[in-house]
C-alpha cells in the first residue's frame, strides 16, 4: 500500500488541528516548496482510492502545516491532468455576485457533502513560488474552490457554512451518485463534525 510509504499525513476531522489559524510564510524557501510537493502528491494519491471524485485543491493544514498555502488544479475538468498551481498567503480582498449553492466536499471531511452556500465571484491575491504576486478574479466553482481552501487556513471547514441547514448534507453512493444524508442521526451534534458546539 503507498499509504504506509507517505512521507505525510492527511488529516480529518475531528483533527483539532484543522481547526488552526495558519501563520503567513514569510519567505519561499525549500521547506514551503516540499510542503507543496508533498500537498501536490497527496492530491494525487488520494484520488486513486476514490474513483467518483476528483481533488480540486488543497490547503497546507490538511497535512497537518499551519502554513498559509494552498494548491488548486491547473484544470479542474481534466483529472489526467496532475498539475497543481500553489498560491501562498492567498487573501480575499472581497466577494462580489450573487450567493450560488453548489456541492462542495472535502479530503478531511470523509464521506460528507455539502450544498454550499458562496459568493459567485471573488477578487483574490497571492504569491506564486516564485515570488511573483499575482491577482485573480475567479468565479462560478473556481471562486467557490479558492474560497473553501482559504477558509482552511483559517481553521474553517465547509460544514460551518450549513451546519444548521438540515437539507444541505449528502453522501457519496457506490455509483458516484449523491443522495441527502439524514440530518439528524449523522450531522446534528456531531462532536466529532463540530467541537465548539458547547458555545452556542
Ligand atoms: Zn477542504
Amino acid at each position: 500500500m503507498t499509504k504506509q510509504s507517505a512521507d505525510y499525513e492527511l488529516l480529518t476531522t475531528p483533527d483539532p488541528r484543522l481547526r488552526r489559524k495558519s501563520t503567513k510564510v514569510h519567505e519561499i524557501d525549500d521547506e514551503v516548496r516540499d510542503i507543496v510537493a508533498k500537498m501536490n502528491r497527496a492530491c494525487i494519491e488520494w484520488e486513486k482510492t476514490h474513483e467518483h471524485e476528483l481533488s480540486a485543491a488543497m490547503a497546507a493544514p490538511q497535512l497537518g502545516f499551519n502554513r498559509r498555502i494552498i494548491v488548486v488544479r491547473e484544470d479542474m475538468s481534466d483529472k489526467a491532468n496532475a498539475n497543481f498551481i500553489a498560491l501562498i498567503n492567498p487573501e480575499v480582498i472581497k466577494t462580489e455576485g450573487k450567493i450560488d449553492y453548489d456541492y462542495e466536499g472535502c479530503l478531511s471531511v470523509p464521506a460528507i457533502y455539502g450544498k454550499v452556500p458562496r459568493p459567485s465571484k471573488a477578487r483574490i491575491k497571492a504569491t506564486l513560488l516564485d515570488g511573483a504576486e499575482v491577482r485573480l478574479k475567479p468565479a462560478g466553482f473556481l471562486a467557490r474552490t479558492l474560497l473553501h481552501e482559504i477558509d482552511h487556513l483559517d481553521g474553517i471547514l465547509f460544514i460551518d457554512h450549513i451546519k444548521d441547514d438540515p437539507q444541505a448534507f449528502y453522501r457519496l453512493d457506490d455509483k458516484g451518485d449523491l443522495i441527502p444524508l439524514d440530518y439528524e442521526k449523522h450531522i446534528k451534534g456531531n462532536k466529532a463534525l463540530f467541537p465548539d458546539d458547547d458555545e452556542a
